[in-house]
This record gives C-alpha cells, structure tokens and sequence, in this order.
C-alpha cells in the first residue's frame, strides 16, 4: 500500500462525503418545500371550511341558491358575510354540472384560469362525492399583492344529492412568506449544521488519512532501519548499495568498510545492556558524523556496522579514512559518568576489483572484517583473494562437520585427574576428538569453535555428555568424569533436562558427573545462566570453573555462583616457574579456593618443579601431561582396571602413553 494510494482514497472518501452532503441537503429542500405545501394546504382547506360554515348556516338560503342559480340577495348577503371571516379573497359557486353561476370577492382580482377547471378533475369529483373538499395551491398572484393563495373547492349535498360547489379563494400571501422564513431560517441551521458535520467528517478522514501515512512511513522506515541507532539495516545496505553500484558513474569509487566492535558481549555483560546500548548508539552517531555526501552508513547486526563510501577512492585513502575512523571510535564512551573503552575490527573492500555487485562486495568486507578479528583487537584488513580460499574451506570443514555427527567421526578421549591428598587418580576429563578420514585428527581448538559457530556443538556436545557418562558407568573403579560444555548449549537451553536424561539413560550416579564450564558462559544472561546451574546441582552433580583466570571479571563470577571446583588455566602454570607475578597469582587462587571450601585442580601440569610448587602451595588436584595424555576410551578403562595409583610419566612421554603405571 503506496503512500499515494492512501492519499487518493481519502480524496475519494471527502468526495464521497461532499457528495452524500449535497444529496441530503437536495432531499432537506425538497422535503421542506414539500412540507410547506403541506401546511399550506391544511391552513387554507381550515380557513375555507371555517369560512364555508355560513353556507351551512344558512342551508335554506344556499340549497335555493344552488337549485335556482339566482343571484340572489340573499346569495350576496351570505357571500359579504363570508367574506368577513378573513382572508377569503373571493369565491366562485358552481352547480352540479361544474358551471360557474355565481362569483364575489374583492374588484379586479382574477383567479388563476385553470381555478374552474378544477371541479372537472376526477381527484375533485371524487373529494366532491365523499363530501370532501379539494384545495389547490397558486402563485404568483396576480394583482393586489397577493403573492400566494389557495383555491379550496367545498361540495354541498342536500340529503345525498349533489349540488354544487363553492370555491373558495383563500389569500395566503402572509402565511406563505412566515412559512418560507421559518423554512429558510431551518434550511440555513441545518445547511450551517451540516457543513459542521462534513468539515468534521473531513477533518476525521483526514487525520485518519494522516495517520495512516505517518504509520506506513513508520512501518517502511522500521524496515529499513535499525531502531536504536536510527542507522539503515543490512537490507537497505545492500539495496543502495547494489544501487549505487548499477551507476556506471560511481562503479570504481565505492569502499566498503564493515566494523566490529570487539567484545561487545562482555561490555553488555560487565556494564549492563543499557550501557550496551548506549556505546552502540555512540558508535553510530561517531560513524555518522565521519560520512557526508553520497556515503551512507548501516547497522548490520548487533555489534556490526558498515560504511559505503564514494568519496574515498582507492586503497591508500581508505586506509587513512579506516584509521581515522578507528581513532575516533576509540575514544572512551562515557555512560553515567563511567567511561567505557572498546575496540574495533576494520575489513574493507574496493569495488570494482574486489566485487562488482553488493552481494560480492559486502561478503569480501565480511572476510576481510573476519581476518582482522583473528589478528586481534584493532587490525584492519582489505580483502585478500586467499581469504576467499580459506572461508571456503572453513564452510567446507562445516559441512564436514555435520556429516562428521552421521558418520561417527567423534570420538571421546579421557585425561586423567591426580588426587593429590591420595596420590590416585580420583577422574577423568573427557575431550572431544574428531578423526577425519582425509585430515586425519583435527584439533579442538579449531573445530569447537566452529562448532559453536555453527552451534552443532548442541547436538555434538549432548553426544559427548552421554558418551561419556556410558563410559564412567562401565569404569571397574567409581571415579568421577569431567564433561566440558559450551556457552552455546546454554543460550541453546535444556541443559539440566539434557544432563538429567544422560543420567537416567547411562545409570551414572550425578555424583561421579562434573560439569565444566568456563566465565564466558555468564556473559549475557547470568540470571538465566545461574538458574540452569542450580538446576544441575540440584540434580547433584558437581560443576567445574574452568580455564580460570584468563577470562574477564573473575572474582565476581566466583562469587555469583558456588562452584565446586576451580581449574587454574595451564597458561598459568606454565610460566609459573619463570615469572613470580604469576607464581604469586596461583598461589593466590590456591589460597582463595581453600578460604571459600572449593577444589583447586591445576591445569597442564607439564613438570616435577610445577607439581612440587602446587603441592607445597596446597594445591588439591592436578591434570596435565606429566601424569598422562588424554587416552581412548579403551585405553583410559584398561587403565582404570589396572589401577588408579598416581605417578609421573617416566621420561620421554608418549603421546598415546599410559599416565599411571602401579
Ligand atoms: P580444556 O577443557 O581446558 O581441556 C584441557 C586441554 O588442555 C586439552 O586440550 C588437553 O589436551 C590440554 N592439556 C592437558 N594437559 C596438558 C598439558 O600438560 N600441556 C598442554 N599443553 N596441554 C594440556 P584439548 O583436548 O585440545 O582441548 C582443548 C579444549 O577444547 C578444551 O580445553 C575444551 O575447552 C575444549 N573441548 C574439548 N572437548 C570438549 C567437549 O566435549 N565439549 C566442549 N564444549 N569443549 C571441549
Ligand atoms: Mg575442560
Ligand atoms: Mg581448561
């Protein structure tokens, strides 16, 4: 529905009420002149009949008068004295075969000439027989200033025989103009009232109209752009951009530049959405404020916005633009008095080399924008041909990894966990493995996040969680087994409902179940987050922080929730041993884990020197190469059939090694 269209139909709407006014106002005369008639009509038949009472009076007088025709004295004594009732003008006596015989009234009057004629329509003949009196209007008048005045013709019967009649003309002039004065004064209130009512009626359908408009111009203008910032969308992007780019003129001038603001998720999470909102909308205002003329800006998405621009030309000054942009950007935004910094990805692409329609050139933005994420916080990339290579095979690695799921290429190895208070083996760490049959093993530091990416980590990591609980179920000894989730599989749901079926299905006792989760998963919703995992301890199984220290806010996520154990990060316990700030910083989370009653388990113990340090430090357990590699399944339950006594791997380890030998 056009804007256009609206209109026109509220033109047609107001026509159609001018219309109907004119219509009602045609019917409103008519009916008062017909109304006026009829007043007439009944004051002049009244007058006449009042008047035509004398005749009755004097029946003797009248019946000879009719029957002899003589104009008697008496005829004329009863015509004077009728005419002193009042506005008889004159009167006319006719006998039963309709001729005029007798005539009185005021000098040099003349009735209108079809007046006699009168007696011989069927309408008065009729009236006549039934003894009822036929009254006819007439104007002008004719002379004496009688503008209007009635004939009213009055039968006379003697016992059932007709005589004659009398017709009476009855001067109407005064009635007549107080009629049409009242009438017109009506006409006028009701012409005035009407008026009124079809202003109002416009004045409705015309704010009707109006409102309409301005709700379609809202509906298009929601379409096209982005709420919060007021910049366009992705679709108006890509429209005027595909538009700009069909005019030969402007085709080898335009740069597109996609930004990202980095870790937006954790600025929502840390700071509040409100204040999320308030970047963003900075962030757009910055943008708008850096484009003029034929350039546009849009909002692609949560954290991504996009510049066209066709003043910029060629790769050097869209080099310098993309820096100047992000030195803007980088300008603390202040939110209630706190000053909040981000971080921005840039990725660019020229037209036409590198794309010459929108569809192309937005797609090599986005890979040009998806390498300098990886490249870290405030790199800007042009598009490169090689990157389309790569993000081909990453699409490729994703179909790969669905088929992965059908044809059973995951498998689960487990990692032993050292009590150090007994010097066993008190769990296992079940990591995921995918072994490709044309790429052999292919790491999970590049397929989980793909997965994630992808969010087939959904269906992969609930596969892993059952995989693993059948597993511990079938162990000859009753450890625990670790079981790492993703964020995903959180903002996915379900995942108390998923682990309780797990559970029901292995027969695993909940209290042998650890759940690894690392800090990001309280980014965002931490409320929802937290209220899945007191659904899980509440099914009784224990819930693990892993990767702890490399994430963003610690402590405060500690404090949100009563995990139960903490896994400090390897990169921790690796450099432990050179660098004394970090010594000091495990020995700290050692310390604090005892203060709050939490397992500390330290991750990717490599060395004796690391393990003695964590011992002395009180460190409860400990997971890592020098106790053993992660090991099939297979492996990991002869392993545990074998036996469960911790010792450090003799020297040089084995990928596929044992880790505790009796
Ligand atoms: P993570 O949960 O922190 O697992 C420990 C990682 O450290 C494992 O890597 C393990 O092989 C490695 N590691 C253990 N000891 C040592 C050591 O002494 N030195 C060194 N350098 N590394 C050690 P992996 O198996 O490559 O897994 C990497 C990450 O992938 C895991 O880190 C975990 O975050 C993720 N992951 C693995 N399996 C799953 C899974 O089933 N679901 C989910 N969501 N993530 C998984
Ligand atoms: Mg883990
Ligand atoms: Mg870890």
């Amino acid at each position: 529905m056009s804007i256009i269209s609206v209109r026109k139909r509220d033109i047609t709407a107001v026509a159609g009420l001018v219309m109907l006014a004119i219509a009602m106002l045609g019917v409103g005369i008519l009916t008062s002149q017909t109304v006026k008639e009829m007043q007439l009509m009944r004051d002049a038949e009244m007058t006449a009949l009042r008047w035509a009472k004398t005749f009755d009076d004097r029946r003797e007088d009248t019946w000879a008068l009719f029957r002899d025709r003589r104009q008697t004295v008496n005829a004329n004594s009863i015509g004077r004295k009728t005419q002193d009732v009042g506005r008889i003008i004159s009167y006319e006596l006719y006998d039963r075969t309709g001729q005029l015989f007798y005539s009185a009234g005021v000098a040099n009057w003349l009735p209108a000439k079809n007046v006699g004629a009168m007696l011989d329509s069927p309408v008065t003949r009729k009236h006549s027989e039934a003894g009822m009196p036929t009254t006819r209007l007439h104007r002008p008048g004719t002379t004496h200033d009688i503008s209007h005045y009635a004939s009213v013709a009055i039968p006379f019967h003697l016992a059932d025989e007709y005589l004659g009649s009398v017709v009476a003309f009855v001067d109407q002039s005064e009635q007549a103009s107080s009629l049409t004065y009242s009438f017109s004064i009506i006409a006028s209130a009701t012409v005035v009232l009407l008026l009124i009512s079809l202003a109002a009626a416009a004045y409705v359908v015309i704010s009707k109209g109006r409102e309409r408009t301005t709700a379609v111009a809202r509906v298009r203008y929601l379409s096209d752009h982005d709420e919060l910032t007021g910049l366009p969308n992705r679709q108006f992007f890509n429209n005027k951009l595909e538009e700009l780019l069909s005019e030969t003129a402007s085709k080898n001038k335009i740069s597109v530049i996609f930004i990202d603001i980095n870790r937006f998720k954790e600025i929502n999470g840390a700071h509040g959405h409100t204040a999320g909102d308030f970047v963003l909308r900075g962030v757009a205002e910055r943008i708008k404020s850096k484009i003029s003329g034929n350039d546009f800006a849009a909002r692609l998405g949560s954290n991504e916005f996009a510049i066209a621009l066709t003043s910029v030309q060629g790769p050097k000054k869209a080099a310098a633009f993309a820096s100047a942009l992000r030195d803007m950007l980088n300008a603390p935004y202040r939110v209630d008095g706190e000053e909040i910094s981000c971080t921005f990805s840039m990725g660019a692409a020229l037209a036409p080399s590198d794309g010459e329609d929108a569809a192309s050139l937005a797609h090599h933005a986005n890979l040009a924008l998806n390498r300098a994420k990886t490249e870290g916080p405030g790199a800007f990339k042009f598009f490169e041909h090689g990157m389309n290579v790569a993000f081909q095979r990453k699409r490729e690695r994703e179909q790969d990894m669905k088929n992965a799921i059908e044809r059973g290429e995951f498998e689960l190895h487990f990692q032993p966990q050292i009590s150090l208070e007994t010097n066993t083996i008190c769990g296992q760490e079940a990591l995921l493995r995918w072994q490709h049959p044309l790429h052999g093993k292919i790491s999970p530091a590049y397929f989980i996040p793909l997965a994630e990416e992808t969010e087939l980590i959904v269906p992969i990591g609930e596969w892993a969680l059952r995989c693993a609980c059948a597993e511990a179920a079938s162990w000859a000894e009753p450890l625990n087994v670790a079981v790492n989730l993703s964020p995903v599989q959180f903002k996915h749901g379900g995942v108390a409902s998923m682990v309780r079926k797990a559970l029901n299905d292995t027969g695993l006792h909940p209290g042998r179940l650890e759940l690894e989760i690392t800090e990001s998963i309280l980014i965002g919703d931490p409320e929802s987050v937290v209220a899945e995992l007191d659904k899980l301890r509440e099914l009784g199984v224990a819930i693990a922080m892993d990767d702890f220290g490399t994430g963003y806010s610690s402590l405060s996520y500690i404090s949100s929730f009563p995990f139960n154990k903490i896994k400090i990060d390897r990169a921790f316990i690796h450099a432990m041993t050179r660098d004394d700030a970090l010594n000091a910083i495990v020995k700290c989370i050692i310390a604090m884990g005892h203060s709050l009653d939490v397992v500390v388990t330290a991750e990717g113990v490599e060395t004796e020197e690391q393990a003695k340090m964590l011992r002395d430090y009180g460190c409860h357990q400990m997971q890592g190469f020098l106790y053993g590699y992660p090991m099939s399944a297979e492996d990991c339950a002869q392993q545990i059939a074998t036996s469960v006594v911790a010792k450090p791997l003799k020297t040089p380890r084995q990928k596929s090694g044992n880790a505790v030998a009796a």
